[in-house]
């Protein structure tokens, strides 16, 4: 989480709000990829942190499933991400701060545990949540 807490900074700098994720292998300490929140720095409504470093992986990890990896993003995924993160087939999505709003791991949405959908990574939620949103916060309260 310390990574993708680095990886949000780094969106922050874009102009981009502060979300950071990283892709652990199944091993869980090497780091496959990483990714940071790039809509506005790329133009691109789809550029989620999530999104990106998942991509990252796949190409890393040489196939499109990610079985047995784990993804760690500061912010609850959105429902795109949420989906994203399913058809990856990461074993395990670990998040810091929840999102009221829009979150679709646990608090609008709990699109990753579905039980309708044939693929369920397991989720923990909370890892470093106040130094995730506090990002979040900073970077609001700065605009
Ligand atoms: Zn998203």
């Amino acid at each position: 989480m310390r990574l993708a807490l680095a990886e949000a900074r780094l969106a922050a700098r874009g102009g981009d709000v502060p979300v950071g994720a990283v892709v652990l292998a199944p091993d869980g300490t090497t780091v496959l990829a990483a990714g940071h929140n790039e809509r506005e720095a790329g133009g691109d409504p789809t550029a989620h942190a999530e999104v990106l470093a998942v991509r990252r992986a796949a190409a890393r990890f040489g196939e499109w499933r990610l079985t047995g990896c784990t993804l760690v993003v500061t912010l609850e995924p959105c429902t795109m991400c949420a989906g994203a993160l399913v058809q990856s087939r990461v074993d395990r999505v670990v998040y810091g701060a929840r999102d009221d709003k829009a979150g679709a791991a646990g608090s609008l949405w709990d699109v990753v545990r579905d039980r309708r959908l044939n693929h369920r990574p397991e989720v923990v939620e909370g890892v470093l949540a106040q130094e995730c949103a506090g990002l979040l916060t900073d970077f609001f309260r700065d605009r």
